[in-house]
């Protein structure tokens, strides 16, 4: 019988190790719940990772996707195709920029937008000699291409993948000290900061308020690009169109995916205003896949589900129920030290060190209970459930985290 032990065994035999999932096969997935190949359902807080906040398997993105599936999937970039416009008009209009280059992953959009920053630092700046910096932020999560690794602080994301792509300064996240010094000292030098709204991966850590209108000021006074990378943090998740939004800013370069395709299809994004986004001619800059009829298709639908269904004060409303409900839990037991985050994009703290296994076993303990969770670093856990949950599974899935802990022995 091809059950979850089957299809475990089978990755295991054949695919490379670079995860270390839960252990459960899931088959099927609507709205807010996912369901086993021993037909269990459980409700899903990861949402892949926050792509899925439309829910999985949204009746609207699926029709988009299947419709235009049938018609034409692939053109390239070398000829036109009649969904790129629309699409391009829709994204710019609604975040409020001149363009868009459309890319495939997260890590692919980031690039980009490095490159970007880079060439106008040269064109339009006019950094001399292949100089120019970007600035980023220590814990960063920003995908796991060679360039991006090469910033990066983690030493499993890091470690062993160099020679390493230099230009990158590293700064503490919220600190706006850290950052007005480096802009003082080398601001001539400087194409960009590149930041997240929250860091997401690094354990969905919110900064100080005024953080990111104080950076984008900052970078303004000295001509540096602020980029934000709301791959995680955008599309409604923090309980607004993009988290930058939370405090007014908006950014240089945007950099969007995930969510963008409510996570039936790789699309991201980057936009910028045409005196940034104009240093990219043809033959600069490109991919086979970007931009293509499928990946339009969806993101339209995606996007119109995010604004018909409200979802970003949906996220607002709902994330503010959340933690104070969770509060009271967390105040009942040893386990869990605290919550924090922003609209649907929570994170709590268990009481134990990054290199124990408590957090493991307490989503083994919730994934028993029908709630999926996966540990970050170790000893947190984040909690980010699609955005189409109602208010009354938001109860239901409270109920589950303080049945689990109280069941939960280390
Ligand atoms: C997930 C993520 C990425 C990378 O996206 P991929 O689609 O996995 O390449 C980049 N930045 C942030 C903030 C992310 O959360």
């Amino acid at each position: 019988m091809k059950d979850s032990a089957y299809h475990i065994a089978l990755e295991d035999k054949y695919g490379a190790h670079n995860y270390h999932p839960l252990p459960v096969v899931l088959e099927r997935g609507e709205g807010a719940y996912v369901w086993d190949v021993e037909g269990k359902r459980y409700f899903d807080f990861l949402s892949a990772y926050s792509a899925v906040n439309q829910g999985h398997s949204h009746p609207k993105i699926v029709e988009a996707l299947s419709k235009q599936a049938q018609k034409l999937a692939l053109t390239s970039r070398a000829f036109h195709h009649n969904l790129l416009g629309e699409y391009e008009k829709k994204i710019t209009e609604l975040f409020g920029f001149d363009k868009v280059l459309p890319m495939n992953s997260g890590a692919e959009a980031v690039e980009t937008a490095i490159k970007i920053a880079r060439k106008w630092a040269y064109e339009v700046k006019k950094i001399q000699g292949n100089e120019a910096k970007i600035i980023v932020c220590e814990n960063n999560f920003h995908g796991r291409t060679t360039t991006i690794v090469s910033f990066s602080t983690d030493p499993d994301a890091h470690n062993n993948y160099g020679p390493f792509t230099p230009g990158f300064i590293h700064i503490p996240y919220n600190d706006l000290q850290a950052l007005e010094q480096v802009l003082d000292d080398q601001g001539d030098q400087i194409a960009a900061f590149l930041v997240e709204p929250i860091q997401g991966e690094a354990g969905v850590y919110v900064p100080d308020e005024g953080y990111l209108s104080g950076a984008a000021t900052l970078c303004k006074n000295k001509n540096v690009l602020f980029i934000a990378d709301e791959v995680q943090t955008g599309i409604a998740r923090t309980g607004r169109m993009i988290a930058c939004n939370h405090e007014n800013v908006q950014p240089d370069i945007l950099v969007l995916g995930k969510a963008l395709s409510g996570g039936m299809y790789p699309v991201s994004a980057v936009l910028a205003n045409d005196e940034i986004m104009g240093v990219i001619r043809p033959g600069t800059h490109g991919s086979t896949f970007g931009g293509n009829p499928i990946a339009c298709a969806v993101a339209v639908a995606a996007l119109d589900v995010v604004l018909d269904e409200n979802l970003s004060e949906r996220a607002q409303q709902l994330g503010e129920i959340f933690r104070s409900e969770m509060r009271k839990v967390i105040e009942k037991t040893d386990l869990v030290g605290s919550i924090r985050g922003k609209g649907l994009l929570n994170a709590i703290l268990i009481n134990d060190t990054p290199d124990s296994s408590t957090a493991w076993n307490l989503c083994l303990k919730l994934k028993e209970n029908g709630l999926l969770a996966k540990p970050t670093h170790g000893n947190i856990i984040r909690l980010a459930p699609p955005l189409v949950i109602s208010e009354e599974q938001i109860h239901e899935c409270v109920g589950i985290m303080e049945r689990s802990f109280d069941e939960f022995k280390a």
